[in-house]
């Protein structure tokens, strides 16, 4: 196929049309979600934050949860960390419940607790990124924000045949949903065409005789709705740098965590730790993790062993240091089970392949007796 980007050939009276069929057909067929049913900020921005990289049906019982444990913005602003990432355990990406905290902190410091309109402002709490300032403004206020999420690219990659992997057309993607958002109705524009991204416009097989834009439609109409988007090519793997923890008590036994059932290595028992945040040292990284995900404090000591790994989609490496408990009951904040082990009985636990090279390295005793 060759490089088509994203046209501009919209004139006024396709774009008339569109909106007009996509509000009509969301009227109809629009999802009934509970977010949609209020007008509160701090609600719509909680389930915003959540549908980042989940599902609907997976954030559905979460954003329950989370509006029973903390209803308004100055419950979350002053509920303590741990708290909060107890709520959120299970759904993953924890850096966005961090963010939705400290965020909170910051619109009951600086806003007396009410979420800022304009983009430019909302843009600087941690978090929240174009789409989802474009999805809370106009869901929250009805402004005319644009979003571009990855529902929405794809059904905009379509609509206008671009053979560019959505990557590289990103800019020309933004102009197309500004240009189409509907400025008399903004909220339940930006919905609908989310609303089409996750119903008919989905990545296989879409259901294009249902679509309310197939007769604009160019992937449509060249029969290129399964090859469009195309992806990136050749993309290099992602390599995550991950801190990992050791962690030996006064009784010479070591500390493993059971990694949630679901998700990637699900139910296989690891050593503690996390992702090195931009500037982070190891050091930090891990005195972090290990306070964040099992609540105790420790001292992080000398490296044990640096082990990298491929899998399908990404390397990793993993920065291990032997860590000295200090104190604190260890509780299961991101995992779903932790024991203290002697070194001996690591063998009878499942692991995952990086795991094995630690429990190589690890001395028979640990290096605190
Ligand atoms: S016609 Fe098909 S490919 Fe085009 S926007 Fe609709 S569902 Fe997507």
């Amino acid at each position: 196929m060759e490089d088509v980007p994203p046209s501009d050939r919209l004139d006024a009276k396709d774009i008339e049309q569109l909106r007009r069929s996509l509000l009509g057909w969301y009227a109809q067929h629009g999802r009934d979600l509970p977010w949609r049913r209020t007008r509160d900020p701090y609600a719509i921005w909680v389930s915003e934050i959540m549908l980042q990289q989940t599902q609907v049906t997976t954030v559905l019982p979460y954003y329950q949860r989370w509006l029973e444990r903390f209803p308004t913005v100055f419950a979350l602003a002053r509920a303590d960390l741990q708290s909060v990432l107890k709520v959120w355990e299970g759904l993953g990406y924890y850096a966005r419940a961090r963010n939705l905290h400290r965020a909170a902190q910051m619109v009951v410091d600086d806003c007396d607790g009410r979420v800022p309109r304009e983009v430019n402002v909302v843009m600087q709490l941690p978090g929240i990124g174009r789409t989802t300032a474009g999805g809370l403004l106009s869901a929250a206020f009805n402004l005319p924000v644009p979003i571009l999420d990855g529902n929405v690219k794809r059904v905009l990659t379509r609509l206008s045949g671009s053979t560019l992997p959505p990557t590289a057309a990103q800019r020309l993607l933004w102009q197309l949903s500004e240009q189409l958002l509907d400025r008399n109705q903004p909220r339940d524009f930006n919905q609908a065409l989310m609303d089409l991204g996750a119903t008919l416009c989905v990545p296989r097989q879409p259901s294009c005789p249902l679509c309310p834009w197939r007769e604009c439609c160019v992937a449509y109409h060249l029969g290129l709705q399964e090859q469009i988007p195309v992806s990136a090519r050749s993309p290099d793997l992602p390599h995550k740098h991950i801190g990992v923890a050791a962690i030996w008590n006064d009784r010479g036994q070591i500390l493993i965590d059971r990694r949630p059932a679901r998700g990637l290595l699900g139910g296989l028992w690891e050593f503690p730790g996390g992702k090195i945040e931009p500037g982070e040292t190891v050091e930090d990284c891990i005195a972090r993790e290990i306070t964040e995900e099992l609540a105790i404090a420790i001292e992080v000591g000398d490296r044990l062993v640096e082990v990298t790994h491929a899998y399908s989609h990404f390397r990793v490496t993993l920065y291990v240091h032997h860590c000295r408990y200090l104190e604190g009951e260890p509780q299961p904040l991101a995992c779903e089970e932790i024991r203290w082990v002697k070194p001996s009985e690591l063998v009878e636990f499942p692991f995952p392949r990086a795991n094995l090279r630690i429990i190589e390295a690890l001395p028979p005793t640990s290096p605190y007796l």
